[in-house]
C-alpha cells in the first residue's frame, strides 16, 4: 500500500497548471494527479531545531506528478 497522498485531478484553472514538475520537467496539466514531497525544515531555525530533535515539524514541500513520486500512473 502506497501512503503518498494523491491530490487531483487538477482543474484547468489550478495555479500550478503549466508549471513544471521538478521530477520530470513536464508541465502540470488539467486532469493530472499530484503529490507533495517534503524536502525538510528549510532555513527556519525553529523547524530545524524540531527536525534535529526528532520532533514533528513543518516541512517545505514540492509538488510533483503522482506517478513521478510513486510510479503509479492514473490513466
Ligand atoms: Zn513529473
Amino acid at each position: 500500500m502506497n501512503e503518498t497522498r494523491r491530490f487531483g485531478p487538477k482543474k484547468a484553472d489550478h495555479p500550478s497548471v503549466r508549471e513544471s514538475c521538478p521530477a520530470c520537467k513536464q508541465p502540470f496539466a488539467k486532469g493530472d494527479y499530484t503529490a507533495l514531497m517534503p524536502l525538510g525544515p528549510s532555513d527556519n531555525k525553529e523547524e530545524q531545531d524540531k527536525c534535529r530533535d526528532g520532533l514533528a515539524y513543518n516541512a517545505v514541500a514540492v509538488e510533483v506528478h503522482y506517478a513521478c513520486a510513486t510510479g503509479i500512473r492514473n490513466e
